[in-house]
């Protein structure tokens, strides 16, 4: 191990229940929304409309240049109607309530990220685009959500967004080293030494690899393309640019980019994850398939065939088992039988009983959030009923087929702390010890041994980027990403479930090297 002299743990006696574990590996989160959701209204966990708009009040109080400008965009992220009662979606003229918040454009996402919520004057803004959609026109895998009169109320639901996103001002490479720079600090503070960051697009990639040129990634970044919306086929664009990225085994490169991130369907906070069968709260829908369902085969086809790693999100049981049908019939296609594609699901959220063991049978790997299952699992039974909930979060069922789980937070829509997904993986309960079912946790047998849990977030996710072979374990000539802790994470007799929610971060290493040191160590 290279790097500055290290104090050897536990040698004094003072602190023998310290642990080192490899760096830990964050499977799926979103690096630069990281840091941007940092610098946001944090709307994550408001009780109610009143209490999201004073939160977004306090936001424009607190910050002269944006109190003095009415013409700034306001971005918040977190809000989440099954918080307040009754659970439905706010609109545009709440934000009108506000006095000083009134004339503002103001667009708040919603904690999943496959909602927006505007402000009347952010909406006639967005209104205004070219390409905002009549009262009559659908919207291909999204939806205006309309009043009676078919006017909007100001929320917009996945592909919809994207009439948002073209008003809203694109981010620069500056506001892009602010958010790394932050999102770094966070990660690192929590034992996080890669992550697979779920969807970059070509400018963002672009960035990070010049970042990464210049030595400033600290953490490892395993970028996924996500095409524009209107190319989803963008591959030779993506080539032009230099893209797939593999670190050669000589450089210290800290980017790799080898994987495709598609989006078969949209989440189930917002009724968009595509359900064979309605929603129990709202049995007019089936949820939104993002992509067709005759295409969803043949754009998996095109990118394997232009070599690259496919990683599709799929949280509805009908998203997953179509997914999960491409899959198959790629996977055993003459053209790529016996290859080694590693094709991922991104959430495998809620499944059929009987795909659960497709994914060990298939070799598909099941990239899951445990914290998702906890935050979630309040409202899933009324949305979905309790059969269907058998197969939601299903994690041992997946393991015990022989599929392999690499775990993640989804962060910024979690936060990325890593205890706190092995905590919800060991629990199924929420951080004060409850559950729907009790205290035995929600649906207790879907519930992770400890170790399997860490290894969710250390081999199964260096194996999930091609890399078990020199990351995700302690071990000689593998990177020396590190973390230590303040207590034996992995001792149950001494580190009670909450205790291990708790614990924290001492040291992290990446290439040997301390990147982080708590102050309090
Ligand atoms: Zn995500």
């Amino acid at each position: 191990m290279a790097g500055q002299a290290w104090p050897v743990l536990g040698s004094s006696g003072s602190a023998p229940n310290q642990c080192m574990l490899p760096g830990l590996q964050d499977a799926h989160g979103h690096v630069l929304e990281l840091g941007w959701s940092i610098s946001s209204v944090n709307l994550v966990g408001a009780s109610s409309v009143q209490e999201i708009i004073e939160r977004v009040e306090n936001y424009v109080e607190a910050r002269p240049d944006v109190l003095a400008d009415e013409d700034l965009w306001i971005e918040g992220l977190g809000w989440d109607q099954t918080r307040w009662s009754p659970p439905i979606f706010p609109a545009a003229s709440d934000l009108a309530s506000s006095r000083l918040l009134a004339n503002r454009r103001i667009s708040l996402r919603r904690v999943d990220v496959h909602a927006l919520w505007l402000s009347p004057r952010a909406l006639a803004d967005v209104e205004r685009g070219a390409r905002f959609p009549r009262p009559d026109q659908d919207v291909p895998g999204g939806l205006v959500v309309r009043a009676p009169d078919g006017s909007p109320t100001g929320i917009l639901i996945d592909r919809a967004m994207e009439f948002a996103y073209a008003v809203i001002p694109s981010w620069t490479d500056e506001d892009r080293s602010r958010y790394l720079s932050a999102a770094q600090r966070s990660l690192l503070e929590v034992g996080i030494t890669s992550v697979g960051d779920a969807a970059a697009d070509l400018d963002t990639l672009d960035f990070l690899r010049k970042r990464d040129a210049q030595g400033s990634l600290a953490v490892r970044i395993y970028g996924m393309l996500a095409c524009p919306a209107n190319s989803a086929r963008c591959s030779d664009e993506a080539a032009r640019r230099g893209f797939p990225l593999l670190p050669s085994p000589s450089a210290s490169n800290r980017l790799t980019v080898r994987t495709v991130k598609l989006f078969a369907d949209g989440a189930l906070g917002s009724w968009g994850s595509a359900m064979w069968d309605p929603y129990a709260d709202r049995p007019a829908s089936n949820g939104l398939l993002l992509i067709p369902e005759a295409d969803v085969q043949p754009l998996i086809q095109h990118w394997v065939d232009a070599a690259w790693q496919v990683a599709t999100h799929a949280i509805g049981d009908r998203a997953n088992s179509i997914v999960l049908d491409a899959y198959e019939a790629v996977l055993t296609s003459s053209a790529h039988e016996g290859k080694d594609l590693r094709p991922r699901v991104e959430h495998a959220q809620l499944l059929r009983l009987n795909d659960t063991a497709r994914f060990g049978s298939l070799g598909v790997i099941a990239s899951m959030q445990p914290t998702h299952c906890t935050s979630d699992m309040g409202y899933v039974e009324h949305r979905i009923g309790l059969e269907r909930s058998r197969g939601a979060y299903a994690w041992q069922s997946v393991l015990s087929a022989g599929g392999l789980l690499a775990l993640g937070s989804d962060f910024p829509v979690e936060l990325p702390n890593p205890m706190h997904g092995l905590y919800s993986a060991i629990t199924r309960l929420d951080s004060q010890g409850h559950s729907p079912h009790g205290s035995k946790g929600w649906f207790p047998k879907e519930r992770l041994t400890r170790a399997q849990a860490l290894h969710g977030f250390t081999r199964a996710a260096a194996h999930a980027q091609f890399e078990e072979h020199i990351s995700g374990a302690i071990h000689p000539n593998f990177r020396a990403d590190l973390v230590v802790f303040d207590r034996d994470v992995m001792d149950e007799g001494r580190t009670s479930p909450s205790q291990l929610r708790a614990a924290q971060v001492l040291y992290t290493l990446v290439d040997g090297h301390v990147v982080y040191a708590s102050t309090q160590r």
